[in-house]
């Protein structure tokens, strides 16, 4: 498996954890869907997998890439982990580029410093990459500055990057929420093109679920740091299980269905909501006794598992 995160929690000073007892898993050439609100832990999970952690966080159960445990590397290890075995793209390519330094220093310095490459070399690697993420006029593209080129440019120069070291996973933390739709589109295509070509495993992070169901092979919803539903893309939008997958369904606009837009009641918890039974609870429309009093466990449903004490099995 090339990632695998088991019984994964963090804790960082909140009065509850920022995840707690998360399991999931991302084959070559897998897209695996993250999904909740913001606040949920989705970020967190994706950070882990670099061990970008706060300092003074508690950390318990194991992040493996390719069998290797991040938690537990040396130095040189987790070096060599960041530099070429996985990739992150972010939300907004603007964050990720210095405005003062030209889209080719961008590409070729982490070439040259990280992975040892000439200067020679990192120019036509980063010509190579610039063609391969769609990018016309790839020199003129080298000598540019950020400022010079739009959002969706940006993020191919940012894919571009993260393509630099032919990493086998590419963790994508909302990496299409900031773009306008068309170019939303256009960015979700190019992902879909590099990840089948080179077999890498995705992990999707993303707060909309229809778009997960439509770009994932699998997909794990996460309430309050739990994962509360994983399934097949598929299965989950035809049928989720969970209350809270399928009130995030209703809550989002869809153009093949004319019903109206159901929100979910109140908000979303915050690390100082503690919670004796199911976090949900406070906002379920089917919250029970048993809710109140006993936090539900996993439970098999058709393609994979569910964590509500109601789910029809
Ligand atoms: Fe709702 Fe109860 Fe299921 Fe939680 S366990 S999602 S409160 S029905």
């Amino acid at each position: 498996m090339l990632l695998s995160v088991e019984g994964l929690t963090i804790e960082a000073g909140g009065s509850r954890p920022i995840l707690r007892e998360v399991s999931l898993s991302v084959g070559q050439g897998e897209i695996v869907g993250l999904v909740g609100e913001s606040g949920s832990g989705k970020s967190t999970i994706a950070r882990s997998v670099l061990r970008l952690l706060p300092q003074h966080a508690r950390v318990s159960g194991r992040v493996l890439v390719e069998g290797d445990d991040v938690l537990t590397m040396d130095p040189g290890a987790l070096r060599n982990l960041r530099a070429s075995r996985v990739s992150m793209i972010y939300q907004d390519p603007r964050s990720s580029l210095n405005p003062v330094r030209r889209i080719g220093d961008f590409l070729t310095e982490r070439m040259v410093h990280t992975l040892g490459r000439s200067k020679a070399e990192a120019r036509a690697r980063a010509l190579e990459l610039l063609t391969a993420v769609g990018m016309r006029e790839p020199e003129l593209r080298l000598r540019q500055y950020p400022h010079e080129l739009s959002g969706g440019m940006l993020q191919r120069v940012v894919i571009a990057a993260a393509l630099a070291a032919d990493p086998a996973l590419l963790l994508a933390d909302e990496a299409t929420s900031a773009l306008d739709v068309t170019t939303q589109a256009e960015t979700l295509a190019l992902l879909r093109k590099v990840q089948s070509e080179r077999g890498l495993g995705m992990l999707f992070i993303t707060h909309d679920l229809h778009l997960a169901a439509a770009f994932c092979d699998r997909v794990h919803v996460l309430y309050a740091g739990t994962v509360v539903e994983s399934r097949p893309a598929k299965e989950l939008f035809d049928d989720p299980r969970h209350p809270y997958t399928a009130g995030l369904l209703a809550c989002t606009p869809d153009l093949a269905d004319p019903r109206p837009i159901q929100p979910i009641p109140g908000r979303p918890p915050s690390l100082d909501d503690v919670f004796d039974g199911c976090p949900f609870a406070p906002r379920c429309p089917h919250a029970a006794d048993v809710c109140l009093t006993g936090r539900p466990e996993p439970v098999t449903v058709a393609g994979g598992s569910a964590a509500c004490h109601l789910v029809e099995v």
